[in-house]
């Protein structure tokens, strides 16, 4: 069964993103659980975990992904900016805990120019803080991959192997593919023998069952540009028969779908999730 959902806004309260959500004809979503431009300002309250937990039982919706804030860096070679990621993804990961969500998404971080192997030594050192006071949650880390922007870790497998193998392939830490970062990344996903590839290449680096969440956007960017901008599906270079191989793949096809694409008119998100449904193919 397609499992399939969009990244809903939060305004009014986290709980009205469920309504959003399900008003949609989603069955997954995904949601910034605070600003996702600033540094935490406060916590939600019990009532607001209840509302939500309550909502999200009644609404089937599963998995709750919670996307982490831009501001984190777990890159960051600047002490304090280290020091105050480690602190806030700690309480997210607390907070997306207490409200349910299976996972909470993040990017891998910038290393600001410094080099990337420093930078991955930073991403360690947060995991390893974070994994350990964190131990006891059932809310799972996902590194999402990304489209490789200047300085930006996480636009090859590499990188997501090196910080696997320093926390002992730890089950505690999965991944997140995004199509449009994966296509500027320099992969050509939109032809089977490319996205063929391109799985096996995860699963011989980070292991393909570390993916628990795809994110469905396409892109007008050129392959390998590193560029990060979404567009509609269908209207980019990954393209309608990419995303019809994306989504009846095998290895993808049981997985939960979200979708970021952009949202200009009140009709686009219903758009994207439409052409997503007509192209997956149900198994009989
Ligand atoms: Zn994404």
């Amino acid at each position: 069964m397609l499992k399939l959902g969009v990244h809903v806004s939060i305004a009014g309260g986290i709980h009205k993103s469920i309504d959003r959500a399900f008003s949609l004809g989603c069955n997954t979503m995904q949601i910034f659980a605070r600003n996702p431009r600033r540094f935490r300002k406060g916590f939600l309250c019990k009532e607001d975990i209840e509302n939500f937990r309550k909502k999200v039982k009644a609404s089937a919706i599963k998995p709750v992904v919670i996307h982490a804030p831009y501001t984190l860096n777990l890159a960051a070679s600047k002490k304090f900016l280290h020091w105050i990621t480690i602190k806030e993804f700690i309480l997210d990961l607390v907070e997306a805990d207490k409200i349910g969500a299976q996972y909470l998404v993040t990017h891998t971080g910038s290393h600001k120019g410094v080099s990337e192997d420093k930078g991955l030594k930073k991403v360690v050192k947060a995991f390893k803080k974070i994994l350990k006071t964190t131990e006891s949650l059932k809310t799972r880390i996902l590194i999402e991959n990304t489209s490789g922007t200047k300085n930006q870790l996480g636009y090859t497998f590499s990188h997501y192997r090196f910080i696997l193998k320093e926390l002992d392939f730890t089950p505690k830490l999965g991944v997140c593919l995004d199509t449009a970062h994966t296509w500027s990344a320099g992969y050509e996903i939109n032809r089977k023998e490319g996205l063929d590839d391109f799985l096996k290449m995860v699963d011989k680096t980070v292991g393909i069952k570390r993916v628990k969440v795809i994110h469905l956007n396409d892109t007008r960017e050129e392959l390998g540009s590193g560029k990060d901008r979404h567009c509609h599906i269908g209207e980019g270079k990954i393209g309608i028969n990419g995303f019809a191989l994306i989504v009846n793949h095998p290895l993808l096809k049981k997985l939960p779908f979200i979708l970021e694409t952009p949202r200009d008119e009140k009709t686009d998100d219903l758009r994207n999730l439409a052409i997503i449904r007509r192209l997956y193919q149900d198994e009989l």
